[in-house]
């Protein structure tokens, strides 16, 4: 019980970005903008591991232990797809499930973010994936994936033409073929309440989508992205 109801309320601070006054304004990216969240959780101000975050590449510690992370999201799954007022949301029925550590994470759903949140060496990306998952004691880990302009992605085209209904499709074709090179280190949702303790992973590789994916995407959100957050000490581990 306790799981499912912390499964509940993840679900639903991710859903929504919920806060308790929703009689006053909503966050958002233009008046209410990252700038401003500090009205919608104190987090989003005072918060000293906040994610996104600019990783410089030079100074990441490289760890040796390369499958310390290990991905396992093939899955042939129903998934919902709808535009949740910040960003194209995709909940799959069956998501797949990451493991860090030895500590199992599932998925939850994932969104897209453009243009990148997280950005390597003052680089931005056209988009950025956030594959949300969730341990059993409720511990938030989000698998981060990169795209850049390059060939048309099946995918995304299917995700694009079923925003408000369903489709079938394998939460691991987001995934670049190489997923044991990736940075690794401790922030925050990106949204309010910005809350932290959130494991966060991002694929060095990035995968490819056309120019026309990434344009139909920033249609509906165009800088739907919070700026790069200071790392205040913290360490960015390289695998
Ligand atoms: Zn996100």
């Amino acid at each position: 019980m306790t799981k499912i109801l912390l499964a509940l309320t993840a679900a639903a601070l991710l859903t929504t970005g919920a806060f308790a006054k929703e009689d006053k304004a909503h966050w958002d990216y233009d008046k209410h903008g990252p700038a401003n969240w500090g009205q919608f959780s104190e987090t989003c101000k005072v918060g000293k591991a906040q994610s996104p975050i600019d990783i410089v590449s030079s100074s990441a510690s490289s760890l040796d232990t390369k499958y310390a992370l290990l991905l396992d999201e093939k899955r042939s799954t129903t998934a919902k797809v709808y535009d949740n007022g910040h960003g194209i949301k995709i909940e799959p029925k069956d998501g797949g499930q990451m493991a860090f550590n030895g500590v199992e994470y599932k998925l939850l759903q994932f969104h897209f973010h453009g243009a990148s949140e997280n950005t390597i060496d003052g680089k931005q990306y056209a988009l950025e994936a956030h594959m949300v998952h969730q341990n059993k004691d409720g511990g938030l880990a989000v698998v981060g994936v990169l795209f850049e302009e390059g060939k048309n992605n099946p995918m995304l085209d299917n995700i694009l033409g079923s925003v408000g209904a369903e489709m079938r499709l394998d939460p691991n074709d987001l995934l670049p073929e190489d997923t044991g090179s990736y940075y690794h280190w401790e922030g925050s949702l990106t949204t309010p309440p910005c809350s932290e303790g959130v494991e966060w992973f991002l694929m060095k590789t990035p995968i490819e989508a056309s120019k026309d994916q990434i344009e139909a995407f920033r249609k509906y959100y165009d800088n739907n992205f919070r700026p790069t957050q200071p790392l205040n000490g913290r360490v960015i581990g390289s695998y």
